[in-house]
């Protein structure tokens, strides 16, 4: 048996997906930059990619550009904007439990010169729209915000932020860090005033390594990679066409279905809290419900380091995360669970995210493996 709870590291590719990329890869293998047929060929595989996504988000085609993921997204909306518009300001606002592209990046541009404020948040991850309206001055080019927290699955309130910073200073960006929140909410990039938003390709059953950044039409930003002027001159480099494609279809498949998927998740996910929550020994971090992402869930365990619980339920055959991801390799404690006030329960802490693709069959599996092997692991801890 394979239960696989780990899809906000990264999600399984659908079949539409690999069948769409091995086509490209196979048949319509062109540069798209090239003028021949088989350049048109894949060039329009990108163009269709753009109409399927754009669609999604009701932007424009134009307003897409296609990159490396995630990370690179988040890289050129943040140096690319603060570069170029630091003449009317250079400060920069976030919050303190971003994902560490968000983070770092800010570390870089802060030694860059620019002055960054970081947003506090509460207990279930919220932050204060008084707080960010009172940091917002003259000076402030861009605001950076994440949609859902990777790790507790706190959903951040964009829609209020946008209204408070153009309130403010319409002269402001806002950019989000949509990776964890695209395909689980319905955006409307045309009504709000979002001006950049980050969409990463592998955790909505998409190829890895590959994603996009929404540039609202007039923003201005500059390039972070220089070559031979691809993608409006914002993106050189001969675009990853399979990625795109596979990228563009997943997209289409995501919001084909959004409603019902997001329900899904959410009956999945209540189930499992209402069984976690009766386990005595574990402990549900953030808001749960409707208030809460519908596929994240942070739980940590008394008394069991969250590695020792992950080896454990892999040996049933269900996969999960301690903290998240980037964090766990590289013996990191987990940034979001030390901001929202945890201390020792951090080395306690895993974390369950699911996808369409789950059952609650497994749901009933994996708490019926927590109630059983935790009472066992506690014991060989005490002796
Ligand atoms: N932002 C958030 C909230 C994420 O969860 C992740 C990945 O885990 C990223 C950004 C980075 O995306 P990518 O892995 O595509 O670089």
């Amino acid at each position: 048996m394979e239960i696989y709870f780990d899809n906000s590291a990264t999600t399984k590719c659908l079949d539409e997906v690999i069948d769409k990329m091995d086509q490209v890869m196979k048949e319509d293998y062109g540069n798209p930059s090239s003028m021949h047929l088989k350049g048109l060929q894949a060039e329009n595989h990108i163009k269709t990619a753009g109409e399927r996504i754009s669609k999604t988000l009701k932007a424009s085609p134009k307003e897409l550009v296609f990159t490396s993921g995630g990370t690179e997204s988040i890289n050129l909306a943040l140096i690319g904007a603060a570069t170029a518009n630091q003449r009317k300001g250079k400060h920069l606002i976030t919050t303190r439990i971003e994902h560490p592209a968000v983070l770092n990046t800010m570390a870089y541009l802060a030694e860059q010169g620019f002055a960054v404020t970081y947003l506090d948040v509460n207990r279930n991850g919220g932050i204060d729209l008084k707080q960010l309206e009172e940091a917002i001055t003259g000076e402030t080019i861009l605001v950076s915000m994440m949609h859902v927290n990777n790790e507790i699955g706190a959903v951040l309130p964009i829609e209020e932020a946008q209204a408070v910073i153009k309130e403010k200073n319409p002269d402001t960006l806002f950019h989000v860090d949509a990776v964890q929140s695209y395909g689980k909410y319905q955006i409307n990039l045309h009504t709000s005033g979002i001006d950049l938003l980050s969409v990463s390709g592998h955790k909505i059953h998409g190829p890895k390594g590959v994603g996009f950044l929404y540039i609202k039409e007039k923003t201005k930003i500059k390039p972070i990679l220089f070559g031979g002027g691809q993608q409006h001159n914002l993106r050189s480099g001969t675009e990853n066409v399979p990625g795109i494609a596979g990228l563009g279809e997943a997209c289409f498949r995501a919001y084909e279905a959004i409603k019902e998927n997001t329900e899904q998740l959410y009956r999945l996910k209540e189930r499992f809290c209402t069984e976690i929550n009766k386990l005595a020994f574990a402990h549900i971090h953030g808001k749960t419900g409707q208030d809460s992402a519908p596929h994240i869930v942070s739980v940590s365990v008394d008394g069991i380091r969250s590695e020792v619980l992950l080896h454990a339920l892999e040996e049933q055959g269900i996969y999960i995360s301690a903290g998240s991801a980037c964090a766990a390799k590289k013996q990191q404690l987990s940034n979001t669970l030390k901001q929202i006030g945890l201390q020792e329960q951090i080395k306690e802490t895993v974390r369950f995210s699911f996808s369409k693709f789950n059952t609650l069959e497994e749901i009933l599996y994996c708490t019926d493996c927590l109630s059983k092997l935790v009472p066992m692991l506690r014991k060989y801890r005490r002796r």
